[in-house]
């Protein structure tokens, strides 16, 4: 089973999300549990939880079909210490809405040296986080996306996924979300089905499929090699269709969110129906 949609709106409570999934064809999604851009939130209402496991439960998604994703404030590697501890006190309330809601899972970008940490400093300060946040909740697996190594973000190469992972101390608890873009963005070839091969069997030696939780497609307005993050609509792009077509036929992909945040949301019913026909071998 192929879990295909895109990172739907939660305006007016999470319980449309769900909604807002089945409209446009989906059979997964993403959303965000409280306002991206906001460091506090109101908690979740009794209310809207249950209007979100019932929507879920009516149009058929069950918790490894969706890929809620954390606030873009977060930067669980922050250099400065006041910083960071907002940035985790935020992480366990995003992870604890997961768990309230029934969800399995939280995506989130790794975090920014700031050119004050090196590397492996802030990779270490990552990890740590992960554990702190792992060790106050239960049954939701912290998903670190790829990034596309913007500015002083880490987590663009799949060495850095993998050593964080290393890190970890409850291995069950953590995985992976692989963004198409950011990946193509970083130096990984997806241009064609040669390329995704061999893309992906660096993938499986460096990381593994076992820690695959999810996946972002999107195609990306800039060149290979970019360290540029711009999504762009499904086979318009530098990537092109032929890795989504790659991705909708390949097995090791079933299972887990497969979401886009692409940028015209006009046409994900489009790009939702296209990928379940590559998916059935047309
Ligand atoms: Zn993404
Ligand atoms: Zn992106």
């Amino acid at each position: 089973m192929k879990y295909f949609g895109a990172h739907v709106s939660a305006a007016g409570g999470v319980g449309n999300a769900p909604l807002n999934a089945h409209k446009i064809g989906a059979t997964g999604f993403a959303l965000f549990t409280k306002n991206q851009r906001q460091w506090a939130a109101k908690p979740l209402a009794e209310a809207d939880i249950e209007a979100f496991r019932r929507n879920c439960d009516a149009y058929g998604y069950p918790p490894q079909a969706i890929l809620p994703h954390d606030s873009y404030l977060i930067n669980l590697g922050h250099p400065d210490r006041e910083a960071l501890e907002k940035s985790r006190a935020a992480f366990l309330d995003e992870m604890q809405r997961c768990e309230q809601l029934g969800l399995d899972r939280l995506n989130f970008h790794p975090g920014s040296h700031l050119d004050r940490l090196t590397e492996q400093q802030c990779l270490d300060r990552i990890a740590e986080s992960i554990n702190w946040a792992l060790d106050r909740t239960e049954g939701v697996t912290a998903v670190i996306e790829n990034t596309a190594g913007q500015g002083s973000n880490l987590g663009s190469r799949f060495e850095q996924l993998a050593y964080l992972i290393d890190r970890v101390e409850d291995r069950s608890r953590v995985g992976v979300c692989i963004d198409t873009c950011h990946a193509f963005a970083a130096g990984y070839d997806l241009h064609t089905a040669e390329a995704c091969e061999a893309t992906f069997a660096e993938f499986e030696r460096v990381v593994g499929f076992a820690y695959l939780r999810g996946m972002h497609l999107n195609d990306a307005m800039k060149p290979l090699g970019s360290h540029i993050d711009r999504h762009a609509p499904l086979g318009e792009g530098m990537i092109g269709e032929a890795c989504f077509r790659y991705i909708a036929r390949d097995p090791r992909f079933d299972g887990i969110p497969l979401v886009m945040e692409t940028p015209d949301e006009e046409r994900w019913p489009e790009e939702i129906a296209r990928l379940k026909a590559f998916a059935a071998g047309e």
